[in-house]
């Protein structure tokens, strides 16, 4: 991953637990650090004698000159509260291009948009880009603990206000309404199931979200999510592929190719070694950019925290986490 030297040039408190940074970068690296509305950024910071890697997503808009994320406080998080402490107007932080597969599609069709906390980050940055760019019809349900802790309020009152006939905001308080359950997703929902999902928030939300989803009768193409993933959630290194395999096979650009199976690598990095292209991106199950659909064989993953029970029973694997059980491997990297 390459890495580009960013200054701060604002903070804004949102709320007593999240700011948002907004970064100035020098011309020379604009072109690198484009983005969609949705994706995120990596941010590397110093932690004792090292240095940790966390991803942030934009709240701000591509239309916009600057790029923003918005941090919120995780207790007992290492950067998370590094930044909220420390980072100052005029600090030069190291920052990977903006990646991630959260984006809105080129569709026309309405959007409705479940957030949850600082999951409000890539769904903020998805609603003033539509807004700005298309005709689409946007719904935004968006939960929090109470009003003071709703990062970006008075900003989507505002945008609710400009746009009254193509964007409706829900804010949901569960210290008043008590938590989000599968009956306030359906009653949101209603009956308008042909619209395009997007999902993000804490696990427990994001799950009952999707599950409801579904049960409603969502088609699964139309359910988009990003989790917020730590780095200290479940990575196994004891996992290991089967000792005799030698080949798998590919399916890329319409082409499908047989593979060698480098013993003990990833498939993604027996891919690359081949000379293929998947996309992929942070190697760390963190992205979701490397998620493809396993059409036959088994696969034991080292980490599949961003994947959701939905995801696995559609047979989606991360190619940078997955080593084959089997011979009979065959990966989608065009469907998904
Ligand atoms: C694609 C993506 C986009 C994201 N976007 C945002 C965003 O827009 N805004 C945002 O605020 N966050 C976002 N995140 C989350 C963010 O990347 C960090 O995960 C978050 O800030 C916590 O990092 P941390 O270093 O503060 O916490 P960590 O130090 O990683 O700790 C996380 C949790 O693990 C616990 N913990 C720490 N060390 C240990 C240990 N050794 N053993 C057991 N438990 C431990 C901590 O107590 C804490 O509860 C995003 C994540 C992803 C993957």
């Amino acid at each position: 991953m390459q890495f580009y030297p960013l200054v701060v040039s604002q903070i804004t408190d949102e709320t007593s637990l999240a700011k948002s940074y907004t970064f100035r970068a020098e011309k020379k690296y604009q072109t690198e650090l484009q983005y969609q509305a949705g994706q995120f950024l990596t941010l590397r910071l110093p932690w004792e004698d090292s240095f940790l890697d966390r991803c942030y997503s934009l709240s701000s808009s591509p239309d916009e000159s600057e790029w923003t994320i918005t941090v919120k406080r995780v207790e007992d998080g290492r950067i998370s509260n590094y930044i909220n402490d420390t980072l100052q107007v005029g600090d030069i932080v190291d920052i990977a291009p903006p990646s991630g597969r959260f984006i809105a599609t080129q569709e026309e069709h309405a959007m409705c948009l479940f957030a949850a906390g600082s999951g409000i980050t890539p769904i903020i940055s998805i609603i003033k880009h539509t807004l700005h760019n298309s005709q689409r019809h946007i719904a935004l349900f968006y939960a929090n603990r109470n009003e003071k802790q709703t990062i970006f309020l008075q900003q989507l009152k505002e945008l609710a206000h400009a746009h009254p006939d193509r964007f409706q905001c829900h804010f949901h308080y569960s210290a008043d309404q008590g938590r989000v359950n599968e009956n306030t997703i359906n009653h949101f929902v209603h009956e308008n199931i042909h619209q395009d999902f997007f999902i993000c928030g804490p696990a427990p939300f994001m799950d009952l979200t999707e599950n409801a989803l579904l049960k409603l009768g969502v088609a699964d193409k139309a359910i988009f999510v990003e989790r917020f993933v730590s780095d200290t959630e479940t990575k196994n290194d004891n996992v290991h592929a089967a000792s005799d395999i030698t080949s798998f096979k590919a399916t890329l650009d319409g082409q499908v190719h047989t593979v060698p199976y480098l013993a003990d690598k990833t498939l993604l990095e027996s891919m690359l070694a081949d000379g293929l292209k998947p996309a992929y991106f942070c190697q760390k199950a963190k992205c979701g950019m490397c998620m493809v659909k396993k059409t036959t064989g088994e696969v034991v993953m080292r980490n599949s925290d961003i994947l959701s029970d939905n995801d696995i029973a559609h047979g989606r694997i991360l190619l940078c986490q997955s080593l084959p059980l089997d011979d009979n491997i065959h990966v989608d990297c065009d469907n998904d």
